[in-house]
């Protein structure tokens, strides 16, 4: 390294870079972008309207304290605003979470492969992941992840349901873990796709952090809610760990077109959840076609599915890209597919039949 560069953290040597979504090409016959999760659906015309409002006043700062959106969520939630703090986006709030936790020489678990931003934002905190592989039938280990905890545990991630396998963890499970877990460690249960769980054995975080001070809860609007372009997620927690995050916000982070998207999001559910409703039943519909097809499926609760396909990975994600549909390959393991639209879900349960007739 040149003496005449700026010296830079030696934990930034060889950090994995997040690879975004592939976009869906331009410029070709058709191309969906099933590759990050996203929600089809364009904004609701009222949340669009409540943005463009919001833009006409972009010269000044945000609300710092987000104080409409917390009074919201705090009705939604049934908790107190003490309780509650935003990020930019549910990645943001977790970067944030990890800085209050952790430094070089401290431990952070977390299920592997699980999201693929929890090893980038610890190597950033300083702090060393330790990756418990999932269980044959794609699931969290949850007893090796007890058994992972040492003295310099600070944090545990949680991913309910996990991205990129969709699968969850129910009700006694977890609280068994919960129970195993020392009190001085953060729990974190990463409920992006929360929205789209259907089974009531999938307990809602915000249950279980009541009684738990050493349990954090993380939502987004990005997925159910349709806002991942403007980036705003939030944390449930107890009083101290929801201060520490008020105090590793980046200033002014959340925009103020985000808090008022958020706000008119909150305002409108019945009519988002109505379309997270049609997306469950598309999911429903695409597992149920690959499962006719001959394919393993584990039981998604999120809006994706997970194709295990090993040294095949990239083969087929270049097959679904060539017939319309840009998937999420992850080489040599498997392949994660967002329900999208149904005409983008046809054009992949195509191809993935087509895979298949390969042989
Ligand atoms: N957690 C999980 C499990 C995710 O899959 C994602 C998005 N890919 C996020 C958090 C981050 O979402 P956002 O920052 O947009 O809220």
């Amino acid at each position: 390294m040149s003496e005449n560069t700026p010296k830079l953290r030696a934990v930034l040597d060889g950090i994995p870079t997040y690879k975004p979504g592939k976009p869906a090409a331009s410029g070709g016959p058709v191309a969906y972008k099933l590759s990050s999760n996203e929600n089809p659906h364009p904004p609701l015309p009222g949340v669009l309207e409540s943005v463009t409002r919001a833009a006409g006043s972009f010269n000044r700062y945000p609300d710092m304290a987000c104080t409409e959106l917390m009074a919201e969520l705090s009705r939604r939630f049934q908790v107190p605003v003490e309780h509650l703090a935003t990020g930019t986006g549910s990645v943001g709030v977790a970067q944030q979470l990890l800085q209050s936790t952790t430094g070089p020489g401290d431990e952070v678990i977390y299920a592997w492969r699980s999201f693929e931003a929890y090893p980038i934002i610890t190597q950033i905190s300083g702090a060393t992941s330790i990756q418990v592989p999932l269980t044959e039938n794609e699931e969290h280990d949850l007893d090796a992840m007890a058994d992972a905890v040492t003295d310099r545990t600070r944090l545990i991630f949680v991913c309910n349901p996990n991205n990129p396998t969709g699968v969850a963890i129910r009700r006694p499970e977890l609280e068994r873990f919960l129970d195993r877990v020392p009190r001085d460690v953060l729990v974190v249960l990463d409920e992006a796709y929360r929205e789209f769980v259907r089974d009531e054995e999938v307990v809602d975080g915000v249950e279980l952090y009541r009684d738990r001070p050493n349990v954090c809860v993380l939502r987004t609007f990005s997925k159910a809610y349709g806002l991942a372009g403007l980036r705003v997620g939030f944390a449930v927690a107890h009083p101290r760990v929801a201060g520490a995050l008020r105090k590793t916000a980046v200033p002014f982070g959340v925009s103020q077109l985000a808090q008022e998207a958020a706000v008119a999001s909150l305002r409108a559910e019945d009519a988002l959840l109505e379309r997270v409703e049609g997306l469950v039943a598309e999911r429903a519909r695409v597992s149920r076609e690959l499962v006719a097809q001959g394919w393993t499926v584990p039981e998604s609760h999120a809006n994706f599915v997970w194709l295990r396909l090993g040294d095949r990975t990239t083969e087929f994600a270049e097959l679904c890209e060539k017939a319309g549909a840009v998937v999420r390959p992850f080489a040599g393991e498997g392949v994660r597919v967002t329900v999208g639209e149904p005409e983008a879900n046809d054009i992949f349960l195509k191809a993935a039949a087509a895979f298949r007739q390969r042989g």
